[in-house]
């Protein structure tokens, strides 16, 4: 990226995990990645085991004990599930995996299975017991998805990680969380530079480019993982009343802010809210920034105080308020 900085990367997660520093450090490199490695395998639903899966696989009957850190995160996503009054839902899972979408066996489930897993994600119905930190899905076929947060949470210890490392600048690419710290060297203002992908580009073009010091950047957009079929985009954040991938004007959402967890919430709230609703929401919380992307090729920029937004493509236009 920049001529002056070390790159460290390592395929986890599903994805390219990227950590930039400005000078080598292979501790810090090597901290970080065991550090994600080591909540990945925590919290993951893709594998067979983690302790994530060990609260799905006894769903109706009996509550797990988790560690503290996931009985913590799954707290916090059931408030927000509860209420935020949004699409945002963790006991999605039945859902996620019946469509598989991104993974090999995607396809439109039919409207009889959907509607007997829509019966399986009330987040209700996912009981905690703070005392022993033990989380019991009281239906059986149940199943909680950290999916939409769990980045944005590795994300904000990696930043944990990195100043106990006595390391305050670099950057780190989670595959759509982008964790800034500090500043950059190399813009002469300070800022670090980070690419906005154009949605549906094959071959990597930006929309725009985002400069920020020390903030979070989350995105959530129907062009990462979808799949096409008689014409109709499927992407994979659902709606939990329909069981169908969320329908809107939105091609992606982007929160800049500071805790990447929070940014990880609000882009899937705020992608289920739509922009009207979401603009509304943030004209009250100014230490929230977003960049909605819209399928009509306009681009809004909120709260723009917290970034710079510098536009590549000629396609889209920037929203005037
Ligand atoms: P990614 O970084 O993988 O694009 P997002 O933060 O956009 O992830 O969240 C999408 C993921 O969240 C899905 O892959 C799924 O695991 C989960 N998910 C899908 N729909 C919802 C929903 N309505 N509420 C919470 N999580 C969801
Ligand atoms: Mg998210």
């Amino acid at each position: 990226m920049v001529s002056s900085s070390y790159e460290y990367t390592q395929t986890l997660m599903g994805t390219t995990v990227s950590l930039t520093l400005l000078e080598p450090n292979e501790t810090a490199a090597h901290t970080v990645f065991q550090t994600i490695k080591m909540l990945e395998d925590k919290l993951t639903v893709n594998r067979s085991l983690s302790e994530v899966m060990s609260i799905n696989l006894a769903a109706g009957k009996h509550a797990v004990t988790v560690s503290q850190p996931v009985f913590s995160l799954i707290e916090q996503a059931q408030k927000v599930s509860l209420h935020f009054n949004s699409c945002f839902n963790l006991a999605i899972g039945p859902l996620v995996k019946i469509w598989k979408i991104g993974f090999k066996g995607y396809k439109v489930p039919s409207a009889k299975l959907i509607k007997q897993q829509l019966l399986l994600i009330d987040p209700k119905n996912i009981e905690l017991n703070a005392n022993k930190h033990s989380v019991f899905l009281k239906k059986q076929g149940m199943e909680i998805d950290l999916g939409a947060i769990a980045k944005g949470y590795i994300a904000d210890v990696i930043k944990l990680v990195l100043h106990e490392q006595q390391v305050y600048q670099g950057i780190i690419n989670l595959g759509g969380n982008v964790l800034t710290l500090g500043g950059s060297l190399t813009d002469k203002n300070g800022y670090w530079h980070v690419g906005l992908r154009k949605p549906f580009s094959t071959n990597d073009k930006l929309s725009g480019i985002i400069k920020v010091k020390n903030k979070s950047i989350v995105t959530s957009g129907i062009y990462e993982r979808f799949f096409m079929q008689n014409d109709h985009l499927y992407h994979h954040i659902f709606n939990p009343q329909t069981g169908y991938p969320l329908d809107n004007e939105l091609e992606s959402v982007t929160i800049i802010s500071d805790s990447s967890l929070e940014g990880d919430i609000y882009s899937t709230v705020f992608y289920g809210w739509g922009l009207d609703k979401s603009s509304k929401y943030l004209q009250k919380h100014q230490n929230l920034s977003a960049i909605f992307l819209l399928k009509n090729k306009t681009i809004a920029l909120i709260n723009p105080d917290n970034f710079i937004f510098q536009k590549i493509d000629t396609q889209y236009k920037i929203k005037a308020d």
